[in-house]
């Protein structure tokens, strides 16, 4: 490996973190010397929680991890990865369903503005995990709990209590 230092940012909508987005944040840990997770802002159709809330969820998970920020971002991910001087984009993927609209995405970035994305492979046990599927099944009271952190799991809780 070189020295050169890398500074990755992990994008995603993250409605909510699940254990799966938190183990490709561990994963991407390994390999760069800063990682930013950057909450995409721009609205969602089936939006859950705000930007902000998704924010402070990710900040409780990361809070103890040298080296790993959050912030939400708006527009472009190739331009904010710009602003930040990042050199890397991370992804992960889950299964091979993933894979074609990560490639497209990732050779789209990378024409525009020749930054790399690096992808990496979920542990199998949380290959299925969809912050959608997450939604779901909670709003039908179904329990989520091996699939959402500790803090995620008390909101969503919350969030269906309410409704
Ligand atoms: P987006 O709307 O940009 O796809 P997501 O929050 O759904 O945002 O996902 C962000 C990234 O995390 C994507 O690269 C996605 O493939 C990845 N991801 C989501 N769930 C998992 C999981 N269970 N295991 C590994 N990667 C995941």
């Amino acid at each position: 490996m070189s020295d050169k230092f890398v500074r990755a940012i992990f994008p995603g909508s993250f409605d909510p973190i699940t254990n799966g987005h938190l183990d490709v944040i561990h994963r991407g840990l390994k390999l760069f010397d800063e990682l930013i997770v950057a909450v995409g802002r721009s609205p969602l159709k089936d939006q859950l929680f705000s930007p902000e809330e998704r924010v402070e969820m990710i900040a409780e998970l990361v809070k103890g991890l040298h080296g790993v920020s959050v912030e939400g971002f708006d527009g472009l991910t190739v331009e904010y990865a710009r602003q930040k001087k990042a050199n890397v984009i991370l992804r992960g993927l889950r299964s091979l369903t993933d894979v074609n609209y990560e490639f497209e995405l990732a050779m789209t970035n990378r024409s525009v503005t020749g930054i790399e994305t690096i992808f990496v492979m979920t542990t199998e046990q949380y290959g299925f995990i969809s912050s959608t599927l997450v939604r779901q099944v909670a709003s039908l009271g179904g329990d989520i709990s091996n699939l959402v952190p500790e803090n995620v799991y008390r909101r969503l809780r919350e969030r269906f209590k309410k409704q």
